[in-house]
């Protein structure tokens, strides 16, 4: 019987059993120390990462809240998800109120001419739908309290295994900036004018004294280059006077049925003996019989001024300037094509850009503004449209003119000063 046999167990097998239980329970302790020791270890790196992520977003936090810009960041819904504190100030809303609202739906974004901007065009909508925004057009941000001040915007995405999961933009008030830029414009146009009378003057009182004087040939020369200077420097008050016009904003487009070809033609035909002179060959190709549109006559006539005029001072004696007119479906298409010295590329990006000269064209015609093409840029986007170009240097450009069939009226107290005509 087990029991007998147990109780019947010899002292030194009750010490060995005892032994072995002993050494079971030591090996068992040892494993628990030891799974203990390793969840100790856990712990401890979790708590130091804890503190870390802590440390990390505190220092975050502060660097985020001694930032001058407003910082937001969305998700991919649009959501807020971060706001700092120069955000709140700058907007009138408080972060934690903000935290979790579509931005969109609680920020009110205009253009400059206070007209909302529509939720697909907003910068955090173009970024989270993947379109790449560096500096974007000046745009005003309606406080809580419904005023509104102009911002400069900058948004990127935040991306996450390589895709898009947000976006944060960085903006900043810029009342002061344009408050300077208006008193900018301001002290040119007054300038400008100023400078208006007495350069009239001048060129007034040396053509009536070129033609009622007895001069000797030397002399008439010299009274016709005091009216030639008159006339540039009348020019350069004209462009300074225009480009001031533009940016306060103060021109108006009139629409009025103009038929392209008749006013091209009749545009180059001014041009004929120019051409000969320089010995240019000058041609307007590939356009259909009539082809009217509604624009500014005013406006259009600087643009092709502007263009037309740049193909001829850039393009070297036997080279050749045409026009190409091309009818769209709703719209027109113009180029100005020559085969002149052409844009440098490291220069292109800017050209548009006021006082912008390529370093080619510093060279051949010393006496430019680099005005004229701001001035064109701005009339095309007037009327609706938009100007680029191609270009090669040493092999020459092409500028592209895209206008819509019907440009919208536009009020405006003032036009463009002058035809755009460069001396
Ligand atoms: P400006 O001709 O008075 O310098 P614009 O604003 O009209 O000023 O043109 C700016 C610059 O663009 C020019 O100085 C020149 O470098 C470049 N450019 C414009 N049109 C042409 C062209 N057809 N060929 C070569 N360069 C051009």
């Amino acid at each position: 019987m087990p029991k007998i046999k147990n109780r019947e167990k010899t002292t030194e097998q009750l010490k060995e059993d005892l032994r072995k239980t002993r050494e079971e329970l030591a090996i068992q302790k040892w494993g628990l120390e030891k799974t203990l020791g390793g969840m100790k270890i856990l712990v401890a790196e979790l708590i130091q990462k804890g503190k870390d992520v802590e440390n990390a977003k505190a220092k975050d936090d502060a660097l985020l809240e001694s930032i001058g810009d407003g910082v937001i960041a969305v998700d991919m819904d649009g959501k807020i998800i971060l706001m700092n504190k120069s955000a709140q100030e700058m907007l009138g809303w408080h972060p934690e109120s903000m935290v979790g609202k579509i931005f969109h739906d609680t920020v009110a974004i205009e253009d400059e001419k206070g007209v909302a901007i529509p939720i697909e065009k907003r910068p955090t909508y173009l970024v989270l739908a993947g379109t790449t925004i560096t500096t974007g057009p000046t745009y005003q941000y309606v406080r809580k309290d419904k005023t509104k001040f102009p911002v400069a915007i900058k948004t990127s995405p935040i991306i996450l295994d390589r895709k898009i999961v947000g976006a944060v933009e960085v903006f900043r008030d810029i009342t002061r900036e344009k408050e300077i830029d208006k008193a900018k414009t301001e002290f040119v146009s007054l300038a400008a004018h100023q400078l208006r009378t007495p350069l009239t003057g001048i060129s007034w009182i040396a053509e009536i004294f070129l033609e009622n004087g007895r001069h000797t040939s030397k002399d008439k020369n010299y009274i016709k280059d005091i009216i030639f200077l008159a006339r540039r420097l009348n020019n350069l008050v004209e462009v300074l006077l225009n480009v001031s016009r533009i940016e306060s904003g103060r021109i108006g487009v009139k629409p009025e049925p103009v038929d392209l070809v008749e006013f091209i033609g009749d545009f180059l035909r001014e041009y004929k003996a120019v051409g000969e002179m320089q010995k240019l060959t000058i041609i307007f190709i590939k356009h259909p019989k009539k082809l009217v549109v509604v624009t500014d006559a005013n406006l259009l006539n600087y643009i092709l001024q502007n263009l037309f005029g740049n193909a001829l001072r850039y393009t070297p004696v036997g080279g050749t300037v045409e026009i190409v007119l091309e009818e769209k479906k709703n719209s027109v298409i113009f180029a100005v094509r020559d085969t002149g010295i052409g844009i440098p590329e490291k220069e292109k990006g800017s050209i548009f850009e006021k006082f912008v000269r390529a370093s080619n064209a510093v060279l051949t015609r010393p006496d430019g503004t680099g005005l004229g093409l701001f001035i064109a840029q701005e009339s095309v986007r007037l009327l609706g449209g938009k100007v680029w170009f191609k270009s090669k240097e040493g092999e020459g450009s092409t500028f592209y003119v895209e206008l819509p069939i019907i440009s919208e009226v536009k009020s405006g107290e003032v036009g463009l000063i002058g035809n755009g005509h460069k001396i």
